[in-house]
């Protein structure tokens, strides 16, 4: 009786526990929810997905524990290997012009932190990513397999040349600056796809355009004057 007691009481601790645990407020939703609101809406971006997308991935997670405290802020945040995870508002901007639909196929050229391909996760089943530093599409491929976007497949390599064997596309989006749009990404896109590129030289100010491929010929949107690493055809590191 008595020990059936404890048990009783032991079960509903761990109950307590857990419901604790599972009901725990995310400590940077409220961080998120002004992200959203200041940064991006406030600038104007209103496609509903994208905005939900903004809202639910924990950005913190993507950068070191030192910069969580700024990981909402309105600016890129050092990843390692002289990279960054770009701006939220970028990555909103692009993510908008690519217009994803469930189901479309998306090529992501620079993964870094794995942000960017989680955020495109949320809104197509289909994500393909290349990095060209080892270590980081490591870590990336890790990060998002823990957070459950297990769909992302990470491909170490030259992203200029594109990811033949999953081709066409129906958007690519490429998160480096080439000083010029890549032929094979080019051939890699779908009739009717979007690409979403920086392009200019290499620590200059580069303009990020949107591409569509329109009966075999493209169309260029300028969305703005940006600032993105500069695209490598080789990485020279340790
Ligand atoms: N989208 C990333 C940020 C990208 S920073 C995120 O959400 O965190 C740009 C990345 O492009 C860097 O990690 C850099 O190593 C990578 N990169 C540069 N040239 C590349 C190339 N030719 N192919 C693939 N990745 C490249």
């Amino acid at each position: 009786m008595w020990s059936r007691g404890k048990t009783t009481i032991a079960i509903g601790t761990l109950f307590l526990l857990a419901s604790l645990a599972y009901a725990a407020p995310d400590p940077f939703l409220e961080a998120r929810r002004r992200m959203v609101e200041e940064q991006i809406k406030a600038r104007g971006i209103t496609d509903p997905r994208v905005l939900q997308a903004m809202l639910k991935v924990p950005r913190h997670l993507f950068v070191d524990r030192k910069y969580w405290p700024e990981a909402y802020n309105d600016y890129p945040l050092p990843i390692g290997y002289g990279q960054t995870i770009s701006q939220p508002y970028i990555v909103a901007l692009m993510t908008e012009n690519l217009a994803l639909r469930p189901g479309d196929r998306v090529l992501e050229i620079g993964t870094g932190s794995g942000y960017q391909a989680a955020i495109l996760a949320e809104l197509t089943d289909k994500v393909y990513t290349i990095e060209i530093i080892p270590p980081l599409a490591q870590a990336a491929q890790k990060r998002l397999q823990q957070l459950g976007y297990t769909q992302v497949q990470v491909k170490i390599g030259d992203g200029y040349l594109g990811w033949p064997e999953h081709q066409p596309f129906d958007a690519i989006i490429v998160t480096a600056a080439p000083d010029h749009v890549p032929p094979p990404l080019i051939r890699q896109l779908k009739e009717k796809g979007r690409m979403v590129i920086p392009v200019g030289p290499p620590g200059l100010v580069q303009t990020l355009w949107k591409i569509s491929k329109v009966r075999g010929e493209l169309q260029f949107t300028n969305l703005g004057q940006v600032l993105f690493v500069p695209l490598v055809r080789q990485w020279r590191g340790k």
